[in-house]
């Protein structure tokens, strides 16, 4: 048996990574580097993900799986039946505004959705979430459109940052201004110009969490690998083929470089938990795998992954830039 934890120990992991509170052997493990609390002992943004990732609230468990854990897989699952029931075309609809649109006022909504308005709970007030809230505004990230979050740091002063695109520059300061107009947004990497702050009241409407995981992120990966590879002569890119487990059908036409690949693009923030989820899949047969597309940000725990899937050559694991590059290969010939 492992002895007990010393109490600095524990709290030196909690804010510095959790390596030392990791079995031994688990030097590879990237939750290594994992801080959970920050300098102020408040949880790190991770934490909210990872724990949505592998256990849903308690009040679920309640009422429907006394007897289990709910995991993410079913979290997942759950939101994507109810929008598999849909018509194909009103599918790929509300799949496409989910990705395209995962902010706006409720009548901008209405009107992009039309009679597929109000059938799912997917849109929450932007002005029930506070940690959105800087001094009254909110900012969507410029990579994935949904709102940043929001952090004090005295003084009217906020650092806003996107929980999913902080690694890639998506992070800024915010400082108050004189007058009624938004603030404007300092820093990260340039693209500081491009955020446009909205009255974080009203009728500002985001999808949630979960959906903003599970389908928006995801969603945007795949509109961005189907614009990716539209015009290119011999490719044939099909969005949301009939209700089937994955999300984008690419085929190389050409006889003489013929070759399918059946992609589902996934943005969990744990890939010990999509690894989970993955192997409780049942093997799929035919000959070409399912390619599970995971974002560029990700790709020094890809090794992890494939790892993980190693026994189950019905899935295959990439970044959306490599599989782009891959299928560009292809079609030149050159694979
Ligand atoms: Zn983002």
């Amino acid at each position: 048996m492992a002895a007990a934890l010393d109490m600095g120990v524990l709290r030196r992991g909690l804010r510095r990574g959790l390596a030392p509170l990791l079995p031994a052997g688990s030097d590879d493990d990237p939750l290594g580097e994992m801080r959970l609390l920050d300098e102020d002992s408040l949880l790190c943004d991770a934490v909210e993900d990872l724990g949505r990732e592998h256990l849903v609230p308690q009040q679920a468990l309640m009422e429907y799986w006394p007897w289990a854990r709910l995991r993410a897989e079913q979290e997942e699952r759950q939101l994507y039946s109810e929008i598999r029931r849909l018509p194909p075309d009103d599918y790929a609809r509300v799949r496409e505004l989910l990705a395209s649109d995962p902010v706006a006022e409720q009548g901008v909504l209405w009107e992009k959705w039309g009679g597929l308005w109000g059938r799912f709970g997917f849109f929450e007030p932007v002005s029930s979430w506070p940690w959105c809230n800087a001094a009254g505004w909110c900012f969507p990230c410029p990579t994935c459109v949904w709102p940043m979050r929001a952090q004090s740091a005295g003084d009217g002063v906020f650092v806003v940052s996107c929980d999913a695109h902080l690694l890639e520059g998506a992070q800024y300061t915010c400082r108050p201004v004189r007058g009624r107009g938004a603030p404007v947004l300092e820093g990260g990497g340039g693209l500081a110009g491009l955020v446009e702050g909205f009255p974080a009241a009203g009728d500002y409407l985001a999808v949630s969490r979960t959906v903003w995981r599970y389908l928006t992120l995801p969603g945007r990966m795949e509109f961005a690998i189907r614009d990716a590879l539209t015009g290119i002569a011999g490719l044939d890119v099909l969005m949301y083929p009939n209700s089937d487990r994955y999300d984008l059908h690419i085929t190389a036409v050409d006889p003489l470089v013929a070759k399918g690949w059946r992609v589902d693009a996934k943005a969990w923030r744990s890939f010990g938990a999509l690894a989970d989820a993955l192997l409780e899949r049942p093997a799929m047969g035919g000959a070409v795998p399912l390619t599970i597309v995971v974002p560029h940000r990700q790709r020094s725990d890809l090794p992890l992954l494939r790892a993980r899937l190693a026994g189950r050559p019905d899935f295959e694991v990439m970044t959306d830039k490599a599989l782009v590059a891959e299928v560009l290969r292809w079609c030149r010939g050159e694979s």
